[in-house]
C-alpha cells in the first residue's frame, strides 16, 4: 500500500500546502486537534525518527519554526503551540511516515498530555545517574 504523506509529496494526492523546501512539506492536518493544526513532514520517505537521514531531521525543526511564526502572525487563535512527534504505534502514530504536529493552543482548548499515575515524583540521583550512563553507552 502507498504511503498517503509520499502521494501527497509527488502532487498524486491533495493536501493544503503551507510551506516547502528542498527537504520538507508542510501541510494543514486533515483532522486537525485545533485550526490551524500543519503537519511537516520529510520529503524523503522516513518511517520515524530512527529512520530519518540527519538532514532531514535537520530541517524538520527549522521549517516548523517558520509555520509557528507564521501561525502567531496569522491572527488565527494561538497563545501558545505545542509541537508533537509520535513514533511507531504505542506513541500514537497512525501514519508511518514521520510527521512533526504543530498544534496552535489557547487557553480551556482541552488538548493535553496526560501523565500517568504516579507522576509528579522526583527520581533519584541514583537512578538518573544510572539511566544517562545507559543513554550514553548506547550512543
Ligand atoms: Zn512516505
Amino acid at each position: 500500500m502507498a504511503c498517503i504523506f509520499c502521494e501527497i509529496i509527488a502532487g498524486r494526492m491533495p493536501a493544503h500546502r503551507v510551506y516547502e523546501d528542498e527537504f520538507c512539506l508542510a501541510f494543514m492536518d486533515i483532522m486537525p486537534i485545533s485550526s490551524g493544526h500543519v503537519l511537516v513532514i520529510p520529503r524523503e520517505h522516513a518511517a520515524n525518527i530512527w529512520e530519518l537521514s540527519q538532514q532531514a531531521s535537520a530541517a524538520l525543526l527549522p521549517a516548523a519554526q517558520k509555520i509557528a511564526t507564521a501561525l502567531q502572525k496569522s491572527g488565527l487563535p494561538c497563545e501558545g503551540i505545542n509541537l508533537f512527534m509520535a513514533n511507531n504505534a504505542v506513541a500514537g502514530q497512525s501514519v508511518f511516515h514521520a510527521h512533526l504536529h504543530i498544534v496552535p493552543r489557547v487557553q480551556g482548548d482541552g488538548f493535553g498530555l496526560r501523565f500517568p499515575p504516579g507522576y509528579g515524583q522526583t527520581a533519584s540521583n541514583a537512578a538518573l545517574q544510572e539511566l544517562a550512563q545507559r543513554i550514553r553507552a548506547a550512543q
